[in-house]
C-alpha cells in the first residue's frame, strides 16, 4: 500500500492513504535498511499491522523530488505566498523576499492576494501591475466571502503546496475554506491527530482532498538570504530573464554597470521598480554579510 507521511512526531509517522485515511507507523529498519530518515512529505510504502487501529509500518521510502532542511519537508510541488491587499498591507520588501527563498529553492510559486472584499480597485490594480511583469501565477481572492476559492483549490488540485505567508493575512481562513471536512470526522483521525497536540510545533501536511497536500510553514518565516550568492540573487528575478546576456558586461550584476539590459527596463518601464530597488537592496544586503 502507498501513501504520504503528514506527521512525524517521536518516532511515529502518520501515513495518509487516499480511501483509508491516517496510519500511524513506525519505521522499522528503514535507516538501517536505507540509510535516510524519513520526512513529512514522504511517499512510502507501507504494511498495516492493525486494521482497526489503523497502525502499519513504513517499509520502503520512494525516490524523493525535493528535499527542504528547513522545514525538514520532502515533495513539495509548489509554493502558495499569501500576503493580504489590504490589512494589513503587502510588505513589498517581505513579499520580495518570500519569492526570492522560493526561486532559490527552485520551487514554483503561485501568488495569492487575500481580503479583496475590503479591498479598493486601485490596490488591486497596482499589485498586478508589480506582479503580472513577474510572471507568476495571481490569485485574487477573499477566505472571508468565498470568492475564488474554487479557482484557488485547482491550483492546488494533486500538489503538495507549501503556504507561506506573514500573520494576519488569511492563511489559516484560507486552509479552512480548502479543507474538506469529510475525512477528519472519522473519529481515529482526529484522535491520532490530537495525541500530537502538545509537542512543539513540527511541520504538518493537511489533507485537502484525494492527492492535494499542503503544509503550513512556521519555518519559512525565516527569510534568510545571507547564504546565497549575490551572483545568483538576479537569477531569482524571473523578469530580469529575458535580458539576461544583454547587458555590455558578461556576468552583469544590474547593480552600477553602464549599459545594463536591465536597467534600461527599468527606466522604461518593463521591470517595475519597486521590484528592482529590493533586488538591490537584497545585493547590498548579501555583499555587507559576505565582508565578515
Ligand atoms: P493568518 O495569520 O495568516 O493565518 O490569518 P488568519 O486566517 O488568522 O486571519 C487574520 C484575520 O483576518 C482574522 O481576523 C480573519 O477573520 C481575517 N480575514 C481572513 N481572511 C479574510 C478575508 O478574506 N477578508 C477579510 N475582510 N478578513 C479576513
Ligand atoms: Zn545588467
Amino acid at each position: 500500500m502507498q501513501g504520504k507521511i503528514i506527521k512525524g512526531i517521536a518516532g511515529f509517522y502518520y501515513v495518509h492513504v487516499v480511501e483509508s485515511g491516517v496510519y500511524e507507523c513506525k519505521a522499522k529498519g528503514i535507516f538501517r535498511k536505507d540509510g535516510i530518515k524519513p520526512l513529512v512529505g514522504d511517499n512510502v510504502e507501507m504494511e498495516v499491522t492493525d486494521e482497526k487501529d489503523m497502525e502499519g509500518n513504513i517499509t520502503k521510502i520512494l525516490p524523493r523530488k525535493n528535499e527542504l532542511i528547513r522545514p525538514a519537508v520532502a515533495n513539495i510541488d509548489q509554493a502558495l505566498v499569501v500576503f493580504a491587499v489590504t490589512k494589513p498591507k503587502p510588505h513589498f520588501n517581505l513579499l520580495d523576499r518570500f519569492l526570492v527563498m522560493m526561486e532559490s529553492k527552485e520551487i514554483p510559486v503561485i501568488l495569492c492576494f487575500n481580503k479583496t472584499d475590503i479591498a479598493k480597485e486601485p490596490q488591486i490594480a497596482e499589485l498586478k501591475e508589480i506582479y503580472e511583469q513577474c510572471g507568476y501565477p495571481l490569485l485574487f481572492t477573499s477566505a472571508r466571502e468565498e470568492i475564488r476559492i474554487g479557482e484557488l483549490k485547482s491550483c492546488l488540485s494533486g500538489k503538495t503546496t507549501a503556504i507561506a505567508g506573514p500573520s494576519g493575512v488569511g492563511k489559516s481562513s484560507l486552509i479552512n475554506r480548502l479543507q474538506t471536512e469529510v475525512k477528519m470526522e472519522t473519529g481515529s483521525i482526529s484522535r491520532k491527530i490530537e495525541r500530537g497536540k502538545h509537542t512543539t510545533r513540527h511541520s504538518e501536511l493537511i489533507v485537502l482532498e484525494e492527492g492535494s497536500y499542503i503544509m503550513d510553514t512556521p519555518g519559512f518565516s525565516s527569510l534568510y538570504v545571507g547564504d546565497m550568492e549575490k551572483e545568483g540573487l538576479k537569477y531569482c528575478f524571473p523578469e530580469f530573464g529575458p535580458y539576461e546576456g544583454k547587458c555590455r558586461f558578461n556576468g552583469c550584476d544590474h547593480i552600477h554597470e553602464p549599459d545594463c539590459a536591465v536597467k534600461e527596463a527599468v527606466d522604461e518601464g518593463k521591470i517595475h521598480k519597486n521590484r528592482y530597488d529590493d533586488y538591490v537592496a537584497m545585493y547590498r544586503e548579501i555583499q555587507e554579510r559576505k565582508r565578515y
